[in-house]
C-alpha cells in the first residue's frame, strides 16, 4: 500500500473515507467534515444514506469544485465505547468493503473516527494487511493483492507515523504466518521451511537461528521428534531462532515452541479422506510462532526470545512408526505409541524438553493444532490455554486476550491427567488413551517433559483458521495468538 500522511483533504479523485460515530456534532473536526459533505452531514444521516451503526459501511456522493467525489463511510456507534479492537473491527469492515468497490485511491479523514489518531492509524496500518489479504502464486490469473493496488493518504494534523508503522509492521507479519499455513504441503515441507525461515531472519538486527537436520536430531537423541518424521522422504528439522535486544532486562528467555507438522495424515492411525484434507495446517503452531518472532524482531522490541520449531511430515511408509511402538524421547522417558495420529505432542515433548534444558527460559509458551478434542470442548472460536502454574500465572496473558479479542479459555491439568499419561503397560508413558478430555490429557503429556518451567499452553486447533470472513481474516488462516503474544510482550506484564 501506498501510504501518504497530510494535514488537510486536498481535493483529487480520491474517495474521502470517514468513520461515523453517533452524535456527530461533538466530533472536534465536525465543521470541515460538513464542509467536506456540502454542509449536509445531519441530512446525510438522519435519510440513512449513510449510517452511524457499529461496523456499517455506506456509501454517497458529494461534489467539490464542481466535481463528483465517493464518500465511504463507516459506522462507529456510540464513540464513548470505542476501543482500539473496535476500531479495528471497523477499519477491516471499510478494506472488505474497498476491496469489493474497487477503490484505489482513499483520503481517511482520522479525526472523523472520534479516537487517538494514531490508534487508528496504527489500526489502518495492520488491517490494511490482514483484512483482505490472500496467498498469491498458486493459480495462473495475474490478479493483484487489494493493498498493493490502492494508494492511501492519512489526513490529520497529528504525527500518525509511528502508530501506522506499528501496526503494518504487526499486520505484515500475520499475514507471512498465514501464507506459510496456506501454502501447499507438497512446496513447504520441514527442509523448505526452515530455509525460508532462514532467509526471513537473515540479516535481522540481534537474531541468531540454528536448523538441525535429521542425522543431527537422531544424534543427539530426539527421539520422538525422528519417529514421526522417519516416514516421510521430507525429514525432519528443529529450528531455533534466538532473538536478543540489547536492553533485555531478562538473561532468561521467553521461549515460544511451535508444532510445524508440514502434513499429518495420521500415519498408520490414518485419517480419513475428509479428515485428512486441511492438514498442511497442522504446522500453523510453528508459523504463528514465526510471525510472532517477525513482529518482535521488526518491532526491536527489549526482550529475549526463542523460538524452537518442531517440523516434521507425519506420512505412511514401511519404515514409519507403528501403534504399539516404544521410542525413547530427548529426556529420556519413554514413550509407547498407541495413535500414530497423536504426533504432536510427540514432536513438541522433544521441542518443550529442549527448550526448557537449554535456554532455562522464565517462561515457556507453545502453540499447536493439537487436538480436535478442544474445538469439542470450547468452540471453534476460542484457543484452550492449559498452564502447570496457577490461574493467576495467566492473569495478565487474559487482559492481552481481551484486548485483541482473541479468546482464550482456561482448560484444567491435574494429577487426573499425570495418572492417564501414565497408564502405559510397557514404557513411562502413552500418547493417548482414546477416552474423553482428549486436550487436557495432550497438554498433561507435553507437561511430563518441561522440566517445571513455567509453562503455558495453547491449543489453536479451532482457532488457527476460520470458516467464514471476520474483520481480521479471510476464510483460512488466522495466524491466531500472534496480536496477544505482541500484546502481550509490549504491555510488559509477561513477568508479573
Ligand atoms: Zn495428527
Amino acid at each position: 500500500m501506498n501510504i501518504k500522511f497530510e494535514e488537510k483533504y486536498i481535493a483529487d479523485d480520491s474517495a474521502i473515507v470517514i468513520g461515523l460515530p453517533e452524535n456527530i456534532k461533538e466530533l472536534k473536526n465536525f465543521d470541515e467534515l460538513d464542509t467536506l459533505l456540502n454542509g449536509l452531514t445531519e441530512e446525510i444521516i438522519s435519510a440513512n444514506v449513510l449510517s452511524d451503526t457499529f461496523g456499517k459501511v455506506t456509501t454517497t456522493g458529494v461534489t467539490i469544485q464542481r466535481q463528483y467525489r465517493k464518500v465511504v463511510a463507516v459506522g462507529l456507534g456510540d464513540s464513548s465505547e470505542l476501543t482500539a479492537l473496535k476500531v479495528q473491527k471497523a477499519v477491516g469492515k471499510l478494506f472488505q468493503f474497498m476491496d469489493g468497490e474497487k477503490d484505489s485511491q482513499a483520503q481517511f479523514i482520522l479525526d472523523t473516527f472520534a479516537f487517538e489518531p494514531k490508534e487508528v492509524a496504527d489500526a489502518i496500518g495492520m488491517m490494511s494487511a490482514v483484512s483482505n489479504h490472500v496467498l498469491m502464486g498458486y493459480d495462473t490469473s495475474d490478479k493483484k493483492q487489494f493493498r498493493d493496488e490502492l494508494d492511501v493518504t492519512l489526513i490529520t494534523k497529528e504525527d500518525v507515523k509511528a502508530g501506522y508503522d506499528h501496526g503494518a509492521a504487526l499486520g505484515n507479519s500475520i499475514i507471512l504466518a498465514r501464507d506459510f499455513a496456506t501454502m501447499p504441503p507438497n512446496l513447504l515441507y520441514p527442509e523448505s521451511f526452515a530455509d525460508e525461515v532462514a532467509v526471513q531472519f537473515k540479516e535481522r538486527p540481534y537474531i541468531k537461528g540454528e536448523v538441525k537436520d535429521f542425522d543431527t536430531l537422531v544424534q543427539e537423541g530426539f527421539g520422538l521428534l525422528a519417529a514421526v518424521g522417519k516416514a516421510s522422504v521430507r525429514k525432519p528439522r528443529l529450528v531455533t531462532i534466538e532473538y536478543k535486544h540489547p536492553d533485555a532486562q531478562s538473561d532468561e528467555p521467553i521461549a515460544l515452541v511451535g508444532k510445524g507438522i508440514t502434513y499429518d495424515s495420521g500415519g498408520y492411525s490414518l485419517k480419513t479422506r475428509t479428515g485428512m484434507r486441511s492438514m498442511k495446517y497442522d504446522m500453523s503452531g510453528a508459523a504463528n510462532v514465526v510471525g510472532m518472532m517477525d513482529a518482535i524482531s521488526k518491532l526491536e522490541l527489549p526482550v529475549h526470545v526463542v523460538a524452537v520449531l518442531a517440523l516434521a511430515e507425519n506420512m505412511v511408509d514401511g519404515n514409519g512408526m507403528r501403534p504399539d511402538d516404544v521410542y525413547q524421547s530427548l529426556s529420556g522417558k519413554t514413550v509407547e505409541v498407541s495413535n500414530t495420529d497423536a504426533e504432536g505432542r510427540l514432536v513438541l515433548a522433544d521441542a518443550v524438553y529442549y527448550a526448557s534444558t537449554t535456554y532455562n527460559p522464565k517462561i515457556m509458551m507453545d502453540f499447536a493444532t493439537l487436538t480436535g478434542a478442544v474445538i469439542q470442548a470450547i468452540g471453534e472460536d476460542r484457543t484452550g490455554v492449559f498452564t502447570n502454574q496457577g490461574r493467576k500465572f495467566i492473569n495478565n496473558l487474559l487482559i492481552s486476550s481481551k484486548v485483541t479479542g482473541e479468546d482464550i479459555w482456561h482448560l484444567p491439568i491435574s494429577e487426573l491427567e499425570d495418572d492417564r499419561v501414565k497408564q502405559s503397560d510397557i514404557a513411562d508413558l502413552i500418547n493417548a488413551d482414546f477416552k474423553p478430555g482428549g486436550a487436557s490429557f495432550a497438554a498433561a503429556f507435553i507437561n511430563q517433559f518441561t522440566e517445571e518451567t513455567p509453562w503455558v499452553h495453547f491449543d489453536i486447533a479451532g482457532t488457527s483458521n476460520t470458516s467464514s470472513t471476520t474483520p481480521f481474516a479471510k476464510k483460512g488462516s488466522t495466524g491466531v495468538m500472534i496480536r496477544t503474544i505482541v500484546d502481550l510482550i509490549e504491555s510488559g506484564t509477561l513477568y508479573e
